[in-house]
């Protein structure tokens, strides 16, 4: 390669990445360095403000316990997760970051993030676990955060952008840093480190999207979550677990909209073409899921099952009755003209605004097609599978637990390297966010992905425990299996 500069950089921490996790970790990590005069290096291959899976925003926070408050208990997080995940969950990392979740979004509150409140001052929820935030800037006020941290740490802490992560560096068995490319200027870099922490998000277009003609290459999860976490972390040698599960959420079709506000907000049903609600007529299918199908929430995985069985046996489209929604909120205001009035107008920008936070691309589709949600109901359908370690797509690496929660037999595997929370199978390495953190689940998808607070989302992996009978069935059937076991 002509002309391409080698730059080298030592440092003690490196972070990979800058979306939500990379942020988290950045400002958890400039906290304790500063004190011990270390040196934190974050390097993404996009510009921190506007990169990852929340460059476009969110319109909740998808994890809120409100312990202090005495809204739940950590007890109750880490049950719905098993409940959710059909028993596939790694409950000591789940209740690791339950414990730390609600002053992470105390956090993001006071940088400046809009949180919905009611009269009361009392954070309004979307579902049990969501919090409903303006969040077409949540990413810029994280990064800002995180720029600031580093910043304080003046020489010691430091941001490259537009830096292509390729490789981890191996020093025998253990990760010593990552190379990779400037995407902007001749150079070539080599980064040297004491710890590396992977926070590089899932992986986008393993499957070909279900999008075609001009909408090819369109995906749910952003097209630009190529899987690098995945890879550098395979690469290093790491164990990774069920690699055989893919999650396949049910989305807006075309559009790719998030179904959430919509059932848990707005309580909209899906029906099928014929007006049938198949949570009512394929009830029947529940009890062979015992004992998860038969307890409530029933899982999103089930769920979703339930209403791919409409659309193989003819029955789809599936819609999602948006308008029946509204106008069900509405009623309870029908005696009044104006306040009747003033409602509609509510739940209408409410309506739109949950995508243009989050999804602008539905809001242009229904824009485009002349669709009023509160008149018209709109298609739903489950998307391409992806790889992510969240939304209950529980791929990822297998990573050590918090010391005082972990059960001894996970304890064990780390033994001989090393207790630290959240570090891979290799030493010197962690992982946090998206890539893997197998917690969330596709109903509450609650995707705080990486509270800042020292929670670095990191990694909750259900162990698998073959990888090799397992192969390409739905998520859903593979997940039950597992926890049959
Ligand atoms: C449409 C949509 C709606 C969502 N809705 C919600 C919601 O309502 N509530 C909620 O809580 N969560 C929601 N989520 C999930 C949330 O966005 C993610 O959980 C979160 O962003 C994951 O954080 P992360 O740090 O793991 O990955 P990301 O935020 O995706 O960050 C990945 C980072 O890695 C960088 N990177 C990638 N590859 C490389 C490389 N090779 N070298 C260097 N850098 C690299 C990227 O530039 C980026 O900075 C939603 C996601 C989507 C897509």
């Amino acid at each position: 390669m002509p002309n391409f500069e080698t730059v080298t950089v030592e440092t003690d921490l490196l972070i990979i990445g800058g979306g939500m996790s990379a942020c988290g970790a950045a400002f958890e990590a400039a906290y304790w360095a500063k004190k011990n005069g270390l040196k934190v290096t974050v390097v993404d291959k996009a510009a921190m403000d506007r990169s990852g899976a929340v460059a476009m925003g969110l319109s909740a926070i998808n994890q809120y316990i409100g312990w202090a408050a005495g809204d739940n208990t950590l007890e109750d997080y880490v049950k719905y997760v098993r409940q959710d995940l059909m028993g596939v969950s790694r409950e000591d990392l789940v209740y690791d970051i339950a414990r730390h979740v609600d002053s992470s979004v105390h956090l993001f509150e006071k940088w400046g993030l809009p949180i919905w409140t009611d009269a009361n001052g009392k954070y309004v929820h979307e579902g049990r676990w969501q919090v409903m935030i303006n969040g077409e800037s949540y990413k810029v006020l994280v990064a800002e955060a995180a720029k600031t941290a580093l910043a304080e740490m003046g020489g010691n802490g430091e941001l490259f952008e537009r830096v292509f992560i390729v490789e981890p560096i191996m020093d025998g068995d253990r990760v010593a840093g990552a190379l990779g490319f400037s995407v902007r200027e001749n150079k070539f870099y080599v980064f040297k480190a004491k710890a590396t922490i992977a926070c590089m998000g899932g992986a986008v277009h393993v499957f070909r999207p279900r999008s075609v003609g001009e909408g090819l290459g369109r995906a749910w999860y952003p097209p630009w979550n190529s899987g690098s976490t995945a890879y550098f972390t395979i690469k290093a040698g790491a164990e990774m677990t069920c690699q055989e599960v893919r999650f396949i959420p049910v989305r807006f079709k075309d559009g790719y909209g998030p179904v959430g506000a919509w059932f848990l907000l707005f309580k909209a049903r899906a029906t099928n073409a014929m007006g049938e609600e198949y949570m009512v007529t394929r009830a029947g299918e529940l009890p062979k899921w015992a004992p998860y199908g038969m307890a409530k929430p029933i899982p999103a995985n089930l769920r979703n099952w339930l209403g791919m069985e409409d659309v193989m046996a003819g029955k789809g489209p599936i819609y999602m009755r948006t308008n029946e929604a509204i106008a069900n909120i509405a009623a309870q205001y029908k005696d009044d003209p104006k306040a009747f009035k003033k409602k509609m107008k509510e739940l209408e920008s409410e309506a739109w605004e949950d995508f243009l936070d989050m999804t602008i691309s539905q809001s242009l589709l229904w824009a485009g097609m002349n669709i009023q949600p509160e008149e018209t109901p709109s298609e739903i359908a489950a998307a391409e599978p992806y790889f992510i370690g969240s939304h209950s797509g529980a791929s990822g690496a297998w990573v050590c637990g918090p010391e005082d929660v972990m059960p001894a037999e996970y304890k064990k595997q780390w033994d001989s390297i090393g207790v630290y929370n959240h570090m891979c199978t290799v030493k010197g390495l962690f992982s946090a966010g998206r890539a893997f953190s197998p917690l969330e689940t596709a109903s509450a998808h609650r995707a705080i992905s990486s509270p800042p607070a020292l929670t670095l989302k990191v990694v909750l992996q259900p162990r698998a425990q073959s990888h090799s009978s397992l192969t390409t069935t739905p998520c859903l059937k593979l997940t039950w299996r597992q926890s049959r076991r």
